[in-house]
């Protein structure tokens, strides 16, 4: 059976959330008459004490929505310059909400409450409005790290002293907070909305969840409608987002074993080079000299395991609920057996 690192993104429905999917109770949710959408919303606001949520069929609509709401043409976001919204969301900040991003080089994708202050615009007829600071957690592209929560509180209180609004990208929150053990509600509290995916760790086919105030959602649940986000019996996939709240939140600290152990094979080898510490699910690690990130991923491609090349000398191992132990034990194998 093929392994598959690529992303936390290749999973399958399990036997149990199969069943919910079958068994869920559905209506038109345009109309706002899905029982398990308006389900899955309304315990997706009381996890995280916000007030109302919206389930998006992809993270990046969640994200695009958001950013959206808080924004007006021309206006300035701030984030880190290897933000998902940035740079992997097809140039949607400027398509979608006609705003401009002010990208700030940070530290694996997580930017200080100093580099947000020092980014904000005067009040000057020849600058951008800055209106709105995007953090990401855990941070994609900086290998599943983790924000510090008091930095995230002193970055709140910049927002707050500059009448900024602060939106995260929580597409891996989960991993975040079974990682770092914060209640999930000082993150409601923190940021004005937030969008979690249902689609990676969570194990989901798809979807993701904004959340917000009411008035904020009202105006989300808008947008989502003109961007062709509004699904009818869209009642059969947030059955397996309740189904992942209630049985795959956990178990993501199995997920973060498996990496440290894969991590631990790896650091073995001569040839790979600096390895991002591994905080939650994701690794990201250099590969040296004859051992170039493809040649890495066709030796394992022999062995029926699949891992992501992502630069000219990295390689990313994302780890999920489909990796069994023995997949584990089969990876460090092959991996020890490289030379
Ligand atoms: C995957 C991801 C998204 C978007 O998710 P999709 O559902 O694939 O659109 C947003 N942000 C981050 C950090 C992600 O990793």
């Amino acid at each position: 059976m093929t392994i598959d690192f690529r992303s936390d993104t290749f999973t399958r429905p399990t036997t149990g959330m199969m069943q919910a999917m079958t068994n869920a109770a559905t209506g038109d949710d345009v109309f706002g008459e899905d029982p398990s959408v308006n389900r899955l919303e309304a315990m997706m606001a009381d996890y995280f004490g916000k007030e109302a949520a919206l389930y998006c069929p992809s993270g990046t609509m969640s994200n695009q929505i958001a950013i959206k709401v808080h924004t007006q043409p021309g206006d300035e976001v701030i984030c880190s310059s290897l933000a998902h919204v940035y740079i992997y969301e097809g140039g949607g900040i400027a398509f979608n909400a006609g705003a401009q991003v002010r990208a700030i080089e940070g530290e694996r994708g997580m930017i200080t409450a100093e580099q947000v202050a020092a980014a904000i615009n005067p009040d000057d007829v020849h600058k951008a409005s800055t209106s709105l600071v995007c953090l990401e957690n855990t941070s994609n592209r900086g290998g599943g790290c983790m924000y510090d929560i008091e930095e995230i509180k002193r970055i709140k209180t910049v927002c707050q002293d500059n009448h900024l609004k602060l939106h995260l990208d929580g597409a891996r929150l989960f991993n975040a907070l079974v990682a770092g053990g914060d209640n999930p509600k000082i993150y409601g509290k923190l940021f004005d909305s937030i969008s979690v995916c249902l689609n990676k760790g969570m194990g989901c086919p798809m979807g993701s969840v904004l959340l917000g105030s009411a008035a904020y959602i009202k105006a989300a649940r808008r947008i989502r409608k003109k961007l062709g986000g509004g699904l009818r019996q869209a009642g059969f996939m947030a059955a397996t987002g309740i189904y992942a709240m209630e049985h795959h939140i956990a178990r993501l600290a199995e997920d973060h074993y498996h990496a440290k152990q894969i991590a631990k094979a790896l650091l073995e080898k001569s040839f790979i080079g600096h390895m991002l510490p591994v905080e939650t699910n994701i690794l990201i690690f250099e590969v040296l000299g004859d051992w170039t990130p493809k040649f890495f991923a066709d030796y394992l491609k022999k062995h029926d395991i699949l891992v992501m090349p992502i630069s000219e000398n990295q390689v990313r191992i994302v780890t999920h609920l489909d990796v069994t132990p023995a997949m584990i034990e089969k990876t460090c194998a092959a991996i020890a057996e490289m030379q």
